[in-house]
């Protein structure tokens, strides 16, 4: 008996094993697997040469499967995740480490997460407010279970986090003595340098986020709460969190996938996101032509439903040559310029998405393929969990 019996391709599920990549459903999320391995693998060689942990993070991919990739193959040590739905899969899906890099305010998300940690997996999350930490000490207690607690600081982003080492300290101290509640160290994510063309801007924002997440170690270290894990760093970043010998974990997610926004970011520095070579793109949306009424373009059956264009279009994967560029869409339908007409009804096309994030979370399968062939369908395991 196979997980898929009873599933109809195409109508309950894209794809099956064994099958070849022309018979795919589309729109449809693909992975290629031998260029998603080599992510993983690169990714897990670096951070171990650098002496840090590589705590993936899930958000990107929501799958419990990959996340299982990452361990086993790529160096993970656990996953990172936005939000307590998103925990709950992973940790119901057998990851054993968890950190919720954000902060639960709410006392029902409070609670199951409280009651999480008494599910078999080491659980983390942030805190940037001192009345989150009775909040959280009252639910271990209820539950008889234990959390992990960062001290969330701001280094740049302004979204959450402290704004000085003072608050931090007297958060990290509240923690230290609330039952049930172990103070691990800092959170410390730049989310707003990641995206920046220029390797020289990333590197002075993230330059000041290393000066104010040392400051704060310090102050702690002084005050005698050694910070354990310093934790932050993205696909844009990571090298210099590593290089700075204040941060001691990774939380990098779309270097698995990569996307076309992340692509103009290598692009601009001639490859060298990581270093030699940059990252592959892993993450399709496979499409196809329906329509080609006019010489010169062709629709496809990807539109603003298959993905998300925030970060900018999808870009044509693989036709150097053919000049075709994914120029608008709609709904369900994505216009594609053909200037040479080379495009015919059916054909398929991999576009890059512009954003892999929130373009995963609207699917509910990856079908993986390796050598023309299906080689698995993993379910998006977290899709819309984002409560
Ligand atoms: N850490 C946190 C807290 C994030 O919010 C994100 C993404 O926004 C990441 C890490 C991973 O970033 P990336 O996908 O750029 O590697
Ligand atoms: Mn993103």
């Amino acid at each position: 008996m196979s997980k898929f019996d009873g599933y109809e391709p195409g109508f309950d599920i894209p794809a099956l094993p064994g099958m070849d990549e022309a018979e795919i459903a589309t729109p449809c999320l693909v992975l290629d697997m031998d260029a998603l391995e080599r992510n993983l693998r690169k990714m897990g060689a670096y951070a171990k040469a650098q002496g840090m942990r590589l705590r993936v993070h899930g958000k990107m991919h929501k799958s419990v499967d990959l996340a299982k990739l990452q361990i086993a193959i790529g160096g993970a040590c656990g996953v990172c995740c936005q939000k307590v739905s998103e925990a709950e899969v992973f940790v119901r899906g057998g990851i054993g480490d968890v950190l919720l890099t954000n902060e639960l305010r709410d006392p029902r998300q409070i609670d199951r997460l409280a009651r999480l940690a008494g599910m078999g997996a080491r659980l983390g999350c942030c805190i940037d407010d001192i009345d989150n930490v009775a909040e959280l000490s009252a639910a271990v207690a209820r539950h008889g279970t234990t959390l992990d607690c960062l001290v969330e600081i701001d280094c740049g982003a302004g979204r959450c986090g402290v704004t000085d080492s003072a608050a931090a300290l007297e958060i990290a101290r509240a923690i230290a003595a609330a039952p049930g509640l172990r103070f691990a160290g800092l959170q410390a994510y730049q989310g707003a340098a990641q995206h920046l063309r220029s390797f020289d801007e990333r590197k002075a924002r993230i330059g000041t986020a290393i000066a104010i997440t040392r400051e704060v170690v310090a102050v702690l270290e002084e005050a005698g709460l050694p910070c354990e894990v310093v934790s932050g760093a993205g696909t844009g970043s990571f090298q210099f969190e590593a290089e700075s010998g204040v941060y001691t974990e990774l939380q990098c997610g779309s270097y698995a996938f990569m996307d076309a926004d992340y692509g103009r970011v290598q692009d601009a520095e001639g490859g060298r996101l990581d270093g030699p070579g940059g990252w592959e793109n892993a993450l399709f949306l496979m499409t196809s032509v329906m329509s080609h009424v006019r010489a010169d373009r062709a629709v496809v059956d990807a539109g603003l439903k298959a993905q998300s264009v925030d970060s900018g279009l999808p870009v044509v994967f693989g036709r150097a040559g053919d000049d075709l560029e994914y120029i608008t869409c709609s709904d369900e339908h994505g216009v594609i310029a053909d200037p040479r007409g080379v495009l015919r009804v059916n054909d398929r096309l991999k576009l890059v998405p512009g954003h892999c994030d929130p373009t995963c979370n609207i699917h509910d399968w990856y079908v993986g393929l390796r050598g023309g062939k299906v080689e698995c369908v993993w379910p998006v395991s977290a899709r819309g969990r984002f409560y």
